[in-house]
């Protein structure tokens, strides 16, 4: 068997199970998961090890008609990534008709040459009848080169997505060392677990208003021990509040889950310190943006 290595984007509207699906494949935890909306801002590199393959997965933010700066500038890099891969992943859910976001992603689908293969995520919640319709519609809208339903949460059918996936892949040479998961530093890792524990407890606007950054990251390998200082922008007072909860209680609490994700992932003990600050209009903020990596 020849050496397979190539790219491939995962996209679907916002929610569907991008980042479900990548960790699924992976085995491993890169990409932060929330029922909320659009929680995933960067595009995420995860590597898939084989014995005679390698699979470079992109988890993209959601693509969606977006209204603000930061969500435009998500939207703008999903798009362009599509056109420099091997394989497009078009992730829906079963839903009884096609929604705006997806519609708008299929416009976008049309236009470019790369296969693409139709997958129906979370299809443990449905039963099979529900989720005609909707495959009837894309099918029929063409450019699919298969159609697979699977479960991303429970990993039923992903191990065949895989093995399909890769049949679209070129002969080549490995792109990754071995020992690469992703190409997201440690320190970016942090931040978005941080931002996960945070998503999971706040409601409405804030999770959307929240930023992550680590001003320090010192690791000392003789104690096996490593001292990250995080501050959590946040646009008003008022979601300031929030995050500090009662007595300082909400942070507590995301400081111990985010600390304990860590410390897993990292295999080190971990001291964590969380402050928060108020940065008006961060969201809007160019320079911010790319000074935060978005
Ligand atoms: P993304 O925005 O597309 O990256 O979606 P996420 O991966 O963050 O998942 C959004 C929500 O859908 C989370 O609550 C997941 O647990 C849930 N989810 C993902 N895949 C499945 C699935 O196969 N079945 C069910 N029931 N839920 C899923
Ligand atoms: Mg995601």
């Amino acid at each position: 068997m020849p050496y397979r290595s190539g790219f491939i984007s995962i996209i679907g509207r916002p929610n569907v199970g991008k980042s479900t699906l990548l960790n699924h494949i992976l085995g491993q935890k890169i990409s932060i998961i929330s029922d909320k909306p659009q929680t995933t801002r960067n595009r995420i590199l995860g590597v898939k090890h084989l014995p005679n393959a390698q699979m470079v997965f992109f988890d993209t933010p959601g693509i969606h008609k977006a209204r603000t700066k930061l969500n435009q500038r998500m939207v703008q890099a999903a798009l362009a990534s599509l056109e420099e891969v091997d394989l497009v992943l078009f992730l829906i859910e079963p839903d009884l008709e096609p929604g705006e976001g997806d519609l708008f992603i299929a416009e976008h689908l049309g236009k470019i040459r790369t296969p693409k293969i139709l997958v129906m995520n979370k299809i443990d919640l449905v039963k099979k009848e529900r989720m005609i319709p909707l495959l009837d519609f894309f099918n029929k809208k063409g450019g699919f080169s298969e159609i697979i339903p699977i479960s991303a949460l429970h990993g039923e059918n992903v191990d065949r997505l895989v093995e399909m996936a890769l049949s679209f892949l070129p002969e080549g040479e490995p792109y990754f060392p071995e020992d690469v998961v992703t190409d997201q530093p440690v320190r970016f890792l942090a931040a978005e677990i941080i931002r996960e524990k945070l998503i999971e407890r706040t409601r409405d606007e804030v999770p959307y208003a929240i930023a992550v950054q680590i001003e320090e990251f010192k690791e000392d390998e003789a104690k096996n021990l490593s001292t990250i200082r995080a501050v959590l922008f946040v646009e008003r007072e008022s979601q300031k509040g929030i995050l500090i909860g009662q007595g300082g209680k909400m942070l507590k609490e995301v400081g111990t889950a985010a600390r304990q994700e860590l410390e897993t992932l990292l295999g080190a003990k971990i001291f964590l310190q969380l402050w928060v600050k108020t940065k008006k209009g961060w969201s809007k903020d160019d320079a911010f943006l790319s000074e935060m990596g978005y």
